[in-house]
């Protein structure tokens, strides 16, 4: 077994995740210890592929083990809607969700005061860069109904609106201060159907 101060390093560092307190690290670490050879050999196995084969789309920014990824590179998806999200894991719920058959751009984050994200902290050059290019006729921008998420919104419009695309946000249905990532499928192909100009 190894000494306590490896297993306080692992819960350290573990306790750092996004939504894992201290308590909850301490319980995944001894989760894993006690089925070392089981569990924590596959999650090794995984986190492994996962350093040596992902890659970030040099498109959209959604991870992939191919770039582009293998929905920017889809003929079959329509390549004149594109749903601008926060994170990669807002583009996986709305494809969770099934409904959804055009393309994504990954900001990568969004503008706030408080934790020192300005807009060099956005993917907002890339956006430009693709909408400049005249294919895309609509951006949806799923961006979250709180204070942050609507000033990128707006920070973002007031970008983009002299390209000539249709911007639309989504509508009902989203909770105020709700993050999209948490949203059940319903919610989300309500406030995707329900959308309006801006
Ligand atoms: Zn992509």
């Amino acid at each position: 077994m190894p000494n306590v101060g490896e297993i306080e390093r692992l819960v350290s560092y573990f306790s750092r995740f996004p939504g894992m307190g201290s308590r909850s690290a301490l319980r995944v670490v001894l989760h894993l210890l006690k089925r070392k050879n089981t569990v924590l050999r596959t999650v090794i196995s995984s986190l492994s592929d996962l350093y040596n084969n992902c890659k970030v789309c040099e498109i959209c920014g959604n991870i992939d083990v191919i770039t582009p990824c293998a929905i920017c590179s889809n003929k079959h998806r329509d390549s004149s809607t594109l749903c601008v999200v926060e994170g990669i894991a807002d583009l996986w719920t709305i494809e969770r969700a099934g409904f959804y058959n055009g393309k994504y751009h990954v900001l990568g984050n969004k503008l706030s005061a408080v934790e020192g994200i300005t807009p060099d902290d956005i993917n907002i050059s890339g956006l430009y860069n693709r909408l400049a290019q005249g294919d895309i006729k609509e951006v949806i921008m799923a961006l979250s109904a709180d204070l942050d998420g609507q000033t990128t919104l707006f920070f973002i419009k007031d970008k983009i609106e002299n390209l000539g695309v249709k911007i639309t946000t989504l509508s009902q249905g989203i909770p105020i201060g709700s993050d999209l990532e948490y949203l059940d499928n319903g919610t989300i192909l309500a406030a995707f159907s329900q959308r309006r100009g801006i």
